[in-house]
């Protein structure tokens, strides 16, 4: 018998299992919204309602300069970011009820950018939990988190179910 699975390992599985639906070949996220042991809801970043996804139509990109420290350093790298998806977290919040949120979990399978941390901040969770690593926003989004004394922790000794993990390009 294998050993029953605590709630955060439950949780942040139904998350990957949210991120298999995405259809953006960049990045797959999934996010799930709990109150006590209850499920009010799943999302994943795709593109809105009947409009042509990553899959259909191609991602969306565009450029943007970003200010990297490499071995105490800044430097600044050119990268590409898709934009035709609506993230998880944000489509977590346009497919739940506020008061349904009061008091609430996220789990998401990487950690918030910048504007999703500020908009779950704003939202009425209390916690965030999320998997994957994020370096870009997390300084500004630690401090945020702190400053709206909003738990936020990463899962650490945590294992995706198996096929899940769709591969990503930064
Ligand atoms: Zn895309
Ligand atoms: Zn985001």
């Amino acid at each position: 018998m294998t050993a029953r699975k605590d709630w955060d390992t439950y949780f942040m599985d139904m998350a990957y299992m949210a991120s298999t639906r995405s259809q953006c070949s960049r990045r797959h996220v999934g996010a799930v919204l709990v109150q006590g042991k209850k499920l009010l809801g799943t999302a994943y970043n795709g593109a809105p309602m009947g409009v042509p996804d990553c899959s259909e139509a191609g991602c969306m990109l565009v450029e943007e300069f970003e200010l990297v420290k490499q071995d105490g350093e800044e430097q600044v790298v050119k990268k590409q970011r898709c934009i035709r998806t609506i993230h998880a977290e944000q489509n977590l919040l346009l497919f739940t009820d506020r008061e349904d949120r009061e008091g609430s979990v996220v789990y998401v399978t990487d950690q918030p950018c910048w504007t999703c941390a500020n908009m779950l901040a704003n939202s009425g969770i209390v916690e965030i939990v999320f998997h994957r690593s994020y370096p870009k926003d997390s300084e500004k989004v630690n401090a945020l988190m702190e400053q709206r004394q909003l738990k936020f922790r990463q899962l650490e000794h945590y294992e995706p179910p198996a096929g899940t993990i769709a591969e990503v390009r930064n």
